[in-house]
């Protein structure tokens, strides 16, 4: 049992590396967010057979927490984006790996950790035009929307957040604090 405010407080409160976040949203109020995207996904996708695309590494809790959720037939798969050094005059550049599944003619739900600018999701959705596709929908756990610089329609947002840095529940600093069971922000 708590003993004082300082308790409570630290409780809070996690260390990773050389900065500190505070819990922002508890396990329990993202899942009842989960649970209601799922709600309205297996409403408006059933008929469709969708395929599900989970953005590794960041959406992999999402991922498995939504997909749990989910009623009505449905495949799930995981692609990545991986930085690798090319000899492009940009240096750097990101290439999809893992994407195995015909996706011809496909519904296909992009389940995203978190829509920042929005660039990661322009690019992934002209990819998928590319390959044929039949409709895309795009679903994010988490939302900036005051961080927008590539508009792309999001179909199911389980949380708007501000344009804060927040670690947990799948997502990291510098690799550290996926397995959170809640999200935490950076405390400035
Ligand atoms: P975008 O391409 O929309 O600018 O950014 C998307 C990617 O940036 C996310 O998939 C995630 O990897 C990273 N990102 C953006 N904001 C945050 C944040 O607050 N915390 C963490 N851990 N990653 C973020
Ligand atoms: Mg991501």
């Amino acid at each position: 049992m708590p003993e004082n405010n300082d308790t409570i407080q630290e409780k809070d409160i996690v260390r990773l590396k050389d900065k500190v976040f505070r819990l922002s949203f508890s396990e329990e109020f993202i899942l009842t967010a989960v649970q209601c995207v799922a709600d309205r996904m297996n409403q408006e996708l059933r008929n469709k057979n969708p395929l599900f695309l989970g953005m590794l590494n960041g959406a992999f809790i999402y991922a498995a927490d939504l997909m749990r959720r989910i009623t009505i037939p449905a495949e799930i798969s995981f692609v990545k984006f991986a930085s690798y050094s090319g000899t492009s005059s940009t240096g750097c550049t990101e290439q999809l790996i893992g994407l195995r599944e015909n996706l011809n003619g496909r519904t296909v739900v992009v389940v995203e950790d978190i829509v920042d600018s929005g660039y990661t999701m322009q690019q992934f959705t002209k990819y998928l035009h590319a390959h044929g596709v039949g409709e895309i929908y795009i679903s994010t756990l988490l939302h900036k929307p005051h961080a927008t610089k590539y508009p792309v329609r999001l179909d199911y947002v389980a949380m708007e957040i501000p344009n804060d840095f927040i670690v947990g529940y799948g997502l990291d600093y510098e690799g550290y604090g996926r397995n959170l069971r809640g999200i935490y922000t950076l405390v400035e």
